[in-house]
């Protein structure tokens, strides 16, 4: 099903950035329905205006998603807004994202929900963060995933980030990663709420896991074989409490926290020990 015909306001005004805008209300683009949803900030300059994510940091979307897996062809990509920024609102992008903007424009999202109906809706920046979750700080909540109403949703930052900031790559692409891991329904209706492990909140996790006599873990890799250097371990994931898990990217921090568990006699479950266990030998990372 095309939604462009359907939900298209070529006129809308509901907001001020209809009036000076040269694209006017672009509907997202992609499978209809579908399971999973990609939401971004605004829409971006493209040849072709029915596309969403086409140019620019849709290269670097299109690039993830093909790490995971996915094309265009599995999802619906859209935005929280759906008129192009003029140069200049783009360089004031706090007043032309304003709260009342995007309370307007979500006149039309949820309108795609409504008919796209995703199981998992990926949140490509702050923006979609804020409006979607009411969350402040993408860098704070990236690897943040939270159900609502049947919904999982998953935060990561946004492409274009990546123009700017290339060395945050692996880092997308472990927040996709963790996506997969979602997805594919490893986690399905255990995890409604996963923390990325940083120094801030290292000691905040050692005080969680204090009273857990059993800690269920993870890896995930680029590859089988931990012995071909160029496959890399991606995250290391744990869980000791129903509704919650933690993701290491960070794989000093796993060490650091492995040791700590150790000393305190707690018991590991890995859903593939055998192999985990090889991987974090050959890599010299821990010994569990
Ligand atoms: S941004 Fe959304 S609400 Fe505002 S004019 Fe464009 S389509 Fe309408």
């Amino acid at each position: 099903m095309d939604l462009w015909d359907k939900l298209r306001e070529p006129q809308c005004d509901r907001c001020s950035l209809g009036m000076t805008t040269s694209i006017r209300c672009a509907i997202g683009s992609g499978k209809v329905p579908s399971d999973i949803m990609i939401i971004g900030e605004a829409i971006g300059k493209r040849n072709n205006i029915k596309i969403a994510f086409e140019k620019g940091s849709g290269v670097h979307l299109e690039e993830g998603m093909a790490t995971i897996g996915l094309s265009r062809d599995d999802v619906f990509i859209t935005n929280i807004i759906k008129c192009m920024l003029t140069e200049e609102q783009n360089e004031n992008k706090s007043k032309s994202l304003s709260k009342p903007n995007i309370e307007k424009c979500r006149y039309f999202l949820n309108q795609e929900m409504e008919l796209v109906k995703p199981k998992y809706v990926l949140l490509l920046g702050g923006v979609a963060l804020r409006a979607i979750l009411q969350k402040q700080g993408i860098m704070k909540h990236r690897g943040y995933s939270e159900k609502r109403d049947g919904v999982t949703y998953f935060a990561t930052v946004h492409p274009s980030y990546l123009f700017q900031n290339p060395r945050y790559r692996p880092q997308f692409l472990e927040d996709l990663a963790i996506f997969k891991t979602i997805i594919s329904g490893k986690f399905e209706n255990e995890v409604i709420k996963n923390t990325i492990v940083t120094n801030e909140n290292f000691q905040q996790l050692l005080e969680e896991v204090k009273d857990a006599k059993y800690i269920a873990f993870d890896l995930e890799t680029e590859g089988l074989y931990p012995y071909l250097k160029e496959k890399n371990i991606v995250c290391a994931g744990i869980s000791f409490e129903e509704d919650s898990s933690w993701t290491f990217v960070d794989l000093g921090l796993f060490s650091r926290f492995i040791k700590w568990c150790e000393e305190r006699e707690k018991k590991f479950i890995g859903h593939n020990y055998k192999f985990d266990e090889e991987w974090l030998a050959v890599r010299e990372i821990v010994q569990i």
